[in-house]
């Protein structure tokens, strides 16, 4: 008999792709998603950068998605209009949603100005991988820092659709954490968020 005759009816074991409690295990950790919102100039990007080096620093293996890595590459035939920003957001939870299953913690920083959006982020994540982050600084200061210039930009109708000025930012109702950056400085929103994230992400091992 040839070989591939017998190896046809077999179906071993490890043919069957290792699951996240298999990934979590050798991570020493769990996944969770970090869903951060809020308006350009916010301090997401900033917030989670920060909390990503605090949660590196315990031993603790993340990935951001912002911007820079999405826009550019995976979502760069993607514009800003209602259709876009769903399909935006879409693909960002459907690439979170791998890393989760992978054991990572996924700090995601995108506007995403919408409840509907936000929930269907959540629903492709699962609800129980899902921490809502709301970074609630006031428009006003955004505005003054204007990290990019695209508030003038906006202000001067060369920008179509910004959210917060020609485009609507809906507040999340239930957020699990709500983290204004006018009040609070960068150390101090890092400190509440491991409050809530390290019970959720540490195993009995740690
Ligand atoms: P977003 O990702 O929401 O668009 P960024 O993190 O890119 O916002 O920009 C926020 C800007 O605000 C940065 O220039 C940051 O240095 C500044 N900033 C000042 N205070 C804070 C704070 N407490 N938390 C976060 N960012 C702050």
């Amino acid at each position: 008999m040839r070989l591939h005759e017998t190896m046809e009816h077999i179906y071993p074991i490890f043919d069957k792709m290792l699951t996240r409690a298999d990934k979590e295990a050798l991570l020493g950790q769990r996944g969770l998603m970090i869903w951060f919102t809020g308006l350009s100039g916010s301090g997401k990007s900033t917030i989670a950068i920060a909390l990503e080096r605090e949660l590196q620093k315990r031993g603790l293996l993340c990935r951001i998605l912002d911007g820079d890595n999405i826009r550019s590459g995976i979502n760069n035939n993607l514009g800003f209009s209602p259709e876009d920003r769903v399909e935006n957001i879409r693909r960002i939870a459907e690439v979170g949603r791998l890393f989760v299953d992978t054991g990572v913690i996924t700090l995601a920083a995108f506007i995403s100005p919408n409840n509907d959006i936000r929930e269907m982020a959540a629903d492709i994540i699962g609800k129980e991988d899902f921490m809502e982050v709301y970074v609630c600084t006031p428009i006003e200061e955004c505005e003054r820092r204007d990290v990019k210039g695209l508030y003038a930009k906006a202000r001067r109708g060369e920008i179509k659709n910004f959210t917060g000025i020609s485009a609507p930012f809906e507040a999340p109702e239930h957020p699990a954490l709500s983290l204004d950056t006018s009040v609070l400085s960068v150390e101090e929103c890092v400190v509440r968020l491991l409050e809530l994230v390290l019970p959720k992400v540490l195993t009995d091992k740690d």
